[in-house]
């Protein structure tokens, strides 16, 4: 077998269609770390790290790309691509934390072994349980008509029929009014889960459960703080609106932990956040054992890790809330020659070799960051 022979970074910088509001800022593009893991044997896999902001649990792009540039990839180097299990073992040793390189550095290792064995990367995960997933849209234009109209727009042009806002902008309490609006206005057409990312305090969000069961939310995700584990099973325990935990959510620790402690109703997985795609089904994997259902989360991936996500979710029984795997329809452009699309609100799995996407290297040029070009 062949060994892995090199590690290659670059960020790239992909304007988005609109400016997509989150708690604390507002982007206008999305930055992404592409990797290129070549092995002896000739053949490169391609990886993806991004997040949705140095706000989100302290990775950035720069982070990722200096953790893989000048720490992972000497330890890596002559490793058996094989033995994936090591490899990731290797990492977590020697770097503590770093979620998000490790799993741009997992990715690009399972597209060259699928690429390798000419099997898709599901395969390599125990295979599929689902080839296409139901698309949740977040509804983030900045003003509740303008997601209204945005989610009844969508509905009626049988494009994506569930959605999520977006919150954590405003005060609590003007948060929690603006989302039943927007449930309100969206009534005879869907219905959304709300998304505070944590800005949202025990009292306010106890306040509002009734209004919020009464609007039919969907869930809540991750209301509270991420430390907030006992407030998190206090919301769960009202059995109002199924809780979702997300940024509380990492590890499979953090989900045997969530679990025992009734924390949650619901698991947003996301392979970024917790190092991979194999610690994604092994949270999955602890859900399913304590009966709560999945949502497959996004970082806002390209097409590249879209795919990546795809192949884990679509393998995962118990993803019982689809997805929101809207990374590819969000940014303008995409760097790969065939983008994934969501189509009636769904999106499909890919089913060719390795993460069954291939690079357009006129557009990665296009977007490589300036200064990276210069060096
Ligand atoms: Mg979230």
């Amino acid at each position: 077998m062949s060994t892995i022979k090199s590690l290659f970074t670059e960020i790239l910088d992909i304007p988005i269609k609109r400016p997509h509001q989150f708690s604390t800022v507002q982007v206008s593009s999305k930055s992404f770390v592409l990797l290129r893991l070549e092995l002896s044997n000739g053949i490169i896999g391609i990886g993806e790290g991004t997040t949705p902001g140095i706000w989100w649990n302290g990775e950035s792009v720069e982070t990722m790309k200096l953790v893989i540039d000048h720490y992972a990839a000497p330890l890596l180097l002559e490793e058996d691509p094989t033995y994936v299990e090591k490899v990731l073992q290797i990492l977590e040793r020697h770097i503590r934390g770093n979620a998000f390189a490790k799993a741009t550095i997992e990715m690009a290792l399972f597209d060259a072994l699928g690429k390798t064995y000419g099997v898709p990367v599901h395969q390599l995960l125990g295979g599929l349980y689902q080839d296409k997933i139901p698309v949740r849209w977040a509804l983030a234009s900045g003003t509740p008509e303008g997601d209204i109209e945005e989610g009844k727009n969508s509905v009626l042009s049988g494009h994506y029929q569930k959605f999520k806002t977006k919150s954590g902008k405003e005060a609590p309490e003007d948060d929690a009014r603006r989302s039943i609006r927007i449930a309100d206005g969206l009534r005879s057409h869907s219905t959304i889960g709300i998304d505070p990312n944590g800005s949202w305090d025990r009292l306010t969000t106890m306040k509002w459960m009734d209004a919020f069961f009464d609007a039919g939310i969907d869930f809540l995700e991750q209301p509270l703080p991420p430390q907030d584990i006992d407030g998190a099973a206090l919301l769960s325990s009202m059995k109002k609106v199924p809780i979702m935990a997300d940024e509380s959510l990492a590890s499979p620790q953090d989900g045997l932990r969530l679990a025992k402690e009734k924390a949650a109703d619901i698991f947003s997985l996301k392979i970024h956040k917790s190092g991979g795609m194999k610690n994604t089904v092994k949270i999955a994997g602890i859900a399913e054992a304590a009966g709560i259902p999945c949502f497959g989360g996004t970082s806002l991936e390209s097409s590249i890790g879209t795919a990546a996500c795809l192949h884990t979710y679509g393998s995962i029984p118990n993803l019982d809330y689809g997805c929101e795997l809207f990374g590819p329809d969000w940014l303008a452009d995409d760097p790969v020659m065939e983008p994934l699309s969501i189509k009636e609100g769904f999106i499909q799995v890919p089913d060719r070799p390795g993460l069954g996407i291939e690079l357009d290297e006129e557009k990665v040029s296009k977007y490589i960051r300036k200064i990276e070009k210069e060096k």
